[in-house]
């Protein structure tokens, strides 16, 4: 997992570094360069602040990379300005190689259509099934979410479309302390109190599935421990629950906000984090037709954040 770390530092520090400060720091640009390295800056941007899952480094700099680079864009562009009425030669070459142009344009392409890709994400047809959000203690960043596999792994399948992964914040804006640690405690979401999203039925529980340490999973259980409730013919799975939390049975019946259990790391799952999807029709996990949701209101997407308390 330290490569991929090592590509998260890269794409997510290194290069939006490199963009802002080749930009800020320029002066012989001429109109056409100015053009093609914002339009390539901007689309990388863009990619990164809707596709790439924030919570690895520092979660505020999704916010600082866009800024400071329109900042720098500013500068630059009225720095040119006046070059060019000054009289001055606007650079000191008369134009970008060809090829340039080129790798500018096609990245500004390629990123650009992944970035509109994720934005497409934000959107969801029909009506959606409203939950009150069921974690209470802390700043919750989601994961996966999203009507786009882009942003959501989970749309490729039919009964968990609309699913959620979501996780938490420490003080850092980090999902854990450290990459990958072993130690689940370390990880921010991690024993926090899960919370009935709605009124309903409890359909199934299972609450004996052992908690794995990353990056142990358990591809054969996949949801480990879980709630299912059941809700106006809906059947709503909230999984990935510690071993042994769970406090409600098969049968009971529990109003929205009642606690249900804590988060742990238990199932298919590469950290601690809750799994959160609704289904109409079918019976098992894998069965129905998935369910847009959304909390108080709102359809969460990838890097959406909640603030719990
Ligand atoms: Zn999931």
């Amino acid at each position: 997992m330290a490569g991929a770390y090592f590509f998260i530092i890269l794409s997510q520090v290194i290069i939006p570094l490199y963009a802002v400060l080749s930009l800020w720091r320029r002066k012989d640009w001429n109109n056409r360069e100015w053009v093609f390295a914002v339009s390539l800056g901007a689309a990388y941007l863009l990619f990164l602040f809707v596709v790439t899952p924030w919570g690895f480094v520092p979660y505020p700099l999704r916010y600082v990379w866009p800024l400071a680079f329109l900042a720098a864009a500013v500068r630059s562009f009225v720095r040119l300005r006046r070059e060019q009425e000054q009289g001055q030669e606007p650079g000191k070459r008369p134009s970008i190689p060809r090829l340039s142009v080129f790798w500018h344009g096609l990245g500004a392409l390629l990123f650009g259509i992944q970035a509109v890709n994720g934005v497409r994400g934000y959107f969801y047809p029909g009506p959606a099934l409203d939950l009150a959000f069921p974690l209470r203690e802390g700043v919750y960043v989601v994961g996966h979410g999203g009507s786009q596999r882009i942003v959501n792994y989970h749309n490729v399948s039919a009964s968990q479309r609309y699913a959620l992964d979501i996780t938490a914040l420490n003080a850092l804006g980090l999902r854990s302390l450290g990459f990958e640690p072993k130690a689940l405690d370390r990880y921010a979401i991690f024993g926090h109190t899960l919370h009935s999203p709605c009124d309903g039925t409890v359909r199934s529980v299972v609450n004996d599935r052992p908690d794995h340490i990353p990056p142990d999973h358990d591809p054969e259980q996949p949801a480990g421990n879980h709630v299912e409730i059941e809700a106006d013919g809906i059947r709503i799975y909230l999984a990935h629950l510690q071993r042994g939390s769970i406090r409600v049975k098969q049968g009971d019946r529990v109003k929205r906000g009642d606690p249900l259990g804590k988060v742990g790391n238990s199932g298919n799952t590469s950290e601690p984090h809750l799994h959160i999807h609704a289904v109409r029709g079918g019976q098992s996990l894998f069965e129905g037709e998935g369910i847009p949701l959304t909390f108080n209101g709102r359809f969460l997407v990838r890097n959406d954040l909640v603030f719990g308390r």
